[in-house]
């Protein structure tokens, strides 16, 4: 994330090319920033508010992707009704599924208060938690079949690796230098709870898709 205010003394010249791009915005739209840390202080300089940073790992380098948002007009609801702007398209940029059960005790009554670790006023409230636990289910359910969200990590794999199809989903077989390899060696099988590229223009892609307007 960006850092704090004072740190702006060393944000560089405005390039005229940005300050360009920042006057075609519209409110709520989403910007990503692939550059230096000095680079993001600079979008941030021009009124564009923080939103997160995204890792793309490739064989040879890392890079930062700084997400920014415009300002909204009203709120969430009302920009995306008037401008057409301010969601993500997280639906379209989830993890593969892997097949895996999830959920941490959250979605099940019995063990709602041992996950949450202390009790709130509405969890004695039965319809508060049944509403609550029936949310939870649905996010569950909906990850096991669409994928995990979110991400700060995406994987570029190596120019040898070789991927194959099978029921619709994405396998890889990792040769030479890999992050996708490397990451497996050190937790089995982790690389799973991230997106995967063939390339770093994949990945670039990935991350337009999830700036673009769904309305
Ligand atoms: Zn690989």
């Amino acid at each position: 994330m960006i850092g704090a205010d004072r740190r702006l003394k060393d944000v560089p010249a405005v390039d005229p090319w940005f300050e360009k791009q920042c006057e075609m915005v519209t409110p709520g739209q989403h910007i990503a920033v692939i550059g230096t840390f000095k680079e993001a202080l600079e979008a941030r300089s021009r009124g564009l508010l923080a939103r997160d940073a995204i890792l793309i790992q490739t064989p040879e380098k890392t890079v930062v992707a700084y997400l920014f948002r415009v300002s909204i007009e009203g709120t969430i609801t009302q920009n995306v009704l008037i401008c057409g702007q301010g969601g993500l398209n997280i639906d379209g940029c989830r993890a593969q599924p892997t097949g895996e059960k999830l959920g941490g005790g959250n979605e099940k009554r019995c063990t709602l208060h041992k996950k949450q670790g202390w009790d709130r006023p509405w969890m004695a409230d039965p319809v508060a938690v049944k509403n609550y636990t029936d949310r939870v289910k649905q996010t569950i359910e909906k990850s096991e079949s669409l994928g995990r969200w979110p991400t700060n990590l995406l994987l570029v794999h190596g120019k040898d690796c070789v991927s194959y199809n099978h029921d619709g989903l994405t396998y890889w077989t990792c040769r030479g230098r890999c992050p996708v390899k490397q990451i497996n060696e050190q937790a089995n099988r982790a690389s799973r709870l991230y997106p995967q590229f063939a390339d770093f223009e994949a990945a670039l892609d990935w991350l337009k898709r999830l700036i673009e307007s769904k309305v």
